[in-house]
């Protein structure tokens, strides 16, 4: 079976390349994802009590890319860092452009307050509230951090509310698939995970304005909470945040490879019933061709007021001369209706003559041969 659909989806790239549904978002496969942990280097991100978001967000993002490797191995994982090093956030997304990633999952910790706790996946756009807007904030400051930071963002102040409005005019091409990629991922924190989810929201980060795939950045946890950053900072809880995501990522992927395979079915169905149509038109036009007959044409022979004998009605046109074994003169009349031939002996000018020459069908073993009139290729009482 594994092979069978390995077979179809050799088939589907090439059918689906030029169709419509794939530059409408439907039926685009996922073969390869770049996982981004936040931060790195001297660019710490939040801090607990003990424990670093860089540290940690690394830790649940190597551990996610494990998992999608060793269980999807069809999906290229690729990493923007494996290391603890420093990158800019617009390297980050240039990195996943430039390598035409499907996906683009940015793994976070949060900071707020010491009460504060819960997941959220974030996915581009404005924000709805100022909390939304803090975690951006915070997650774009990384930018502080990188040298001549304001010529490569245009002036973003990343602390300036202002800034953020021009969020709102920011084209999301892929906002369903993000969405619906983060909602899936947050029901696995709520369910898998144990977690509480504070769902799916909407703010302006750099990292998921430059990149050209849908995209998200999901919030892990509070560090600044002490009974979560415990959570976070443990093996076991670093395994089932990682493992919450992959879930999501692989029903999400499941659900993506349904629909192209949907889609390709439909293609395939639709080019064999054309294929179908295709050839049942062929060959009623073939049938309808004289030069494809066995005989010759009634309307070729037929010139003047006639008398023919009626041997048979067949939808065959190709019958074999043995057929009409010792009936030289054979003709054929095409009739639209009922798609059938009329098998038919003659020309006879003479009434008499057709009658004497009925009677010897008749004897020869056509008991049911009858005399018609023609004029020019049609009948006549
Ligand atoms: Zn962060």
């Amino acid at each position: 079976m594994l092979i069978l659909l390995c077979a179809v989806f050799v088939t589907s790239a090439s059918i689906l390349a030029d169709e419509d549904e794939v530059t409408a978002g439907k039926g685009y496969v996922i073969n390869r994802v770049v996982i981004d942990a936040g931060h790195g280097g001297h660019d710490h991100g939040t801090s607990g009590a003990y424990n670093k978001e860089k540290k940690v967000a690394l830790d649940i993002a190597l551990l996610l890319g494990k998992r999608i490797e060793q269980q999807l191995p069809e999906v290229e994982v690729l990493y923007t860092r494996k290391t603890d090093k420093f990158i800019s956030l617009k390297q980050r997304a240039a990195y996943a452009n430039r390598h035409n990633a499907d996906f683009f999952i940015s793994i976070h910790c949060n900071g707020g307050s010491t009460t504060a706790q819960g997941t959220e996946t974030f996915v581009l756009g404005l924000h709805r509230n100022e909390d939304n807007l803090k975690v951006a904030m915070r997650e774009n400051n990384s930018i502080l951090l990188e040298d001549d930071y304001n010529q490569h963002y245009g002036n973003f102040q990343p602390n300036s509310p202002e800034a953020y409005i021009i969020f709102s005019l920011h084209q999301n091409n892929h906002l369903n698939q993000s969405l619906h990629l983060a909602g899936m991922i947050e029901q696995e924190f709520k369910g898998q995970a144990g977690r509480r989810s504070r769902g799916v929201k909407q703010a302006g980060f750099l990292v998921l304005r430059e990149t050209a795939m849908p995209s998200i950045l999901v919030e892990t946890g509070f560090l600044t909470n002490k009974t979560e950053e415990r959570f976070m900072a443990s093996s076991q809880g670093k395994q089932r945040l990682s493992d919450a995501i992959y879930t999501a990522f692989k029903s999400y992927k499941d659900k993506q490879d349904a629909e192209n395979m949907h889609l390709v079915e439909q293609k395939l169905k639709k080019q064999e019933k054309q294929r179908i149509q295709a050839a049942a038109a062929a060959e009623k036009q073939k049938r309808k061709t004289p030069s494809a007959w066995n005989w010759p044409a009634l309307k070729d022979v037929n010139t003047a007021d006639q008398y023919f004998i009626q041997l048979m009605v067949s939808s065959k046109y190709d019958k074999s001369q043995s057929d009409f074994s010792g009936i030289d003169n054979v003709v054929m009349e095409y009739v639209e209706r009922g798609d059938v031939y009329k098998y038919m002996a003659g020309p006879y000018n003479e009434i008499s003559e057709a009658k004497a020459a009925q009677e010897k069908i008749r004897t020869a073993g056509f008991r049911d041969a009858f005399v018609l009139r023609y004029v020019n290729g049609k009948r006549s009482k």
